[in-house]
């Protein structure tokens, strides 16, 4: 009798033994192939091979594979626009392995670009108390009190942002930059007209031209209403410059006359042949701003092509260049990086390629799917997708459609 009751406690250990051996067994290959996965980039597979591997027997790397395979895929889908699906899985990294720097910069960095300044500034901080100088993470809040209109916050955070990383030119120029635009507009006048509140010195010349700059605003808007079927509601902001104050602006966008930057700031230089100009300008940055305030972040060619079409240039003769033969950009410069370059052939090309696109998706009856179509992209779709389910083709398709018409 002991001698069963002892054999059928063995049994019984075997039983519960067995499975859990198999299990670890099983574990283990998936653990295996996730790593070959991770490797070869096919970041879902991994992610679902892990979920797998985990249980009692989980290995101590699951965790930290789990997190970089998370990543992979944030930074994957980040890169084709993606933006909203991004953010949940870098959100699904944190959750895997908490509190990894990298992470924490990303997640600060996405939500920035989705405009949800509160949580981007939270892990920002979080990045600070890991890293207390962290020149990346310290650039990001100089960012976001930039765009608060908070110059002194910003400039000291771009300062130690480039006494950390002093071979990161910009930060410098921005510091610089922040402090200029603090003297600058330190005796600014505003005034408000309609929801726009107009910043400008009060010169007797710039008061002299504020009449023709509002009537161009005015005719511009109501021309944006139309094109878009609504406007934003908030105030937005014109910030007019003579020629000297807008240099110590403008370091970045050397080459123009006008930018955008949650504030369209012009340089409203009184000679005659800039005034031919001004209507134009003021158009393309008030399109800039109607793009930002109603739709958030959008990729560079939809901003830029929409905001020639505004200003009145053809789009037709953009595309003539491509029926010649010449060659596309690249994606990804086409997409957000053309107007950054220092080749200003690269610059050139990105603007007429981004004419020609959105002259194709606006043209005819089209306008309605173009609204459809910035509407998706703001909710996050990737740019392929977006196209795709409005136009029935992806971006390679639509630039040789677009090429195509005369
Ligand atoms: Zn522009």
């Amino acid at each position: 009798m002991p001698l069963r009751r002892a054999s059928s406690l063995i049994l019984l250990a075997c039983l519960l033994v067995l499975p859990s051996a198999a299990q670890t067994a099983r574990q283990q290959r998936s653990l295996e192939q996730a790593v070959e996965a991770l490797e070869e980039g096919r970041n879902r597979e991994a992610i679902r091979l892990l979920n797998r591997a985990k249980g009692r027997q989980a290995s101590a790397k699951l965790p930290q594979l789990l997190a970089l395979a998370h990543s992979k895929l944030g930074v994957e889908l980040a890169s084709k626009g993606d933006l909203r699906a991004a953010l949940r899985s870098f959100q699904a990294a944190n959750r895997a392995k908490p509190g990894e720097l990298g992470l924490l910069l990303s997640l600060g960095h996405l939500h920035i670009r989705l405009g949800a300044v509160k949580p981007a500034e939270r892990r920002l901080r979080e990045v600070l108390r890991l890293s207390p100088e962290h020149p990346q993470a310290l650039a990001y809040l100089g960012q976001i009190a930039a765009e608060e209109d908070r110059l002194g916050s910003a400039g000291d955070y771009f300062r130690r942002a480039s006494k950390a990383a002093p071979e990161q030119k910009q930060y410098g120029e921005l510091a610089t930059r922040m402090q200029g635009q603090s003297e600058v507009e330190a005796e600014f006048v505003e005034r408000r007209v309609g929801n726009f509140v107009i910043q400008y010195s009060a010169s007797r010349e710039l008061r002299a031209v504020l009449p023709q700059v509002e009537a161009w605003l005015k005719e511009a808007q109501r021309e944006l209403h139309r094109s878009l079927g609504r406007a934003p509601e908030g105030p937005m902001y014109l910030v007019l410059y003579r020629e000297e104050g807008f240099k110590k602006v403008s370091h970045a966008q050397h080459w123009a006359n006008a930018f955008y930057d949650g504030k369209i700031r012009l340089n409203l230089d009184s000679s005659e042949a800039l005034r031919s100009e001004m209507r134009r300008t003021l158009r393309h940055e008030l399109a800039h701003a109607f793009l930002h305030e109603l739709y958030g972040e959008l990729p560079l060619w939809v901003h830029e092509g929409y905001a020639q079409m505004i200003e009145g240039k053809a789009a037709r003769s953009a595309g003539s260049r491509f029926r010649n033969g010449e060659e596309f950009l690249r994606g990804d410069l086409f997409e957000n990086g053309f107007a950054s370059s220092q080749d200003m052939a690269v610059v050139a090309k990105g603007y007429a390629q981004s004419l020609m696109a959105v002259g194709s998706l606006t043209r005819g009856k089209n306008l309605p799917r173009f609204r459809s179509l910035l509407a998706g992209l703001a909710a996050g779709e990737g740019t392929e997708e977006a196209l795709r389910k409005r136009y029935g083709l992806g971006m390679q398709g639509m630039l040789e459609r677009a090429r195509s018409e005369k």
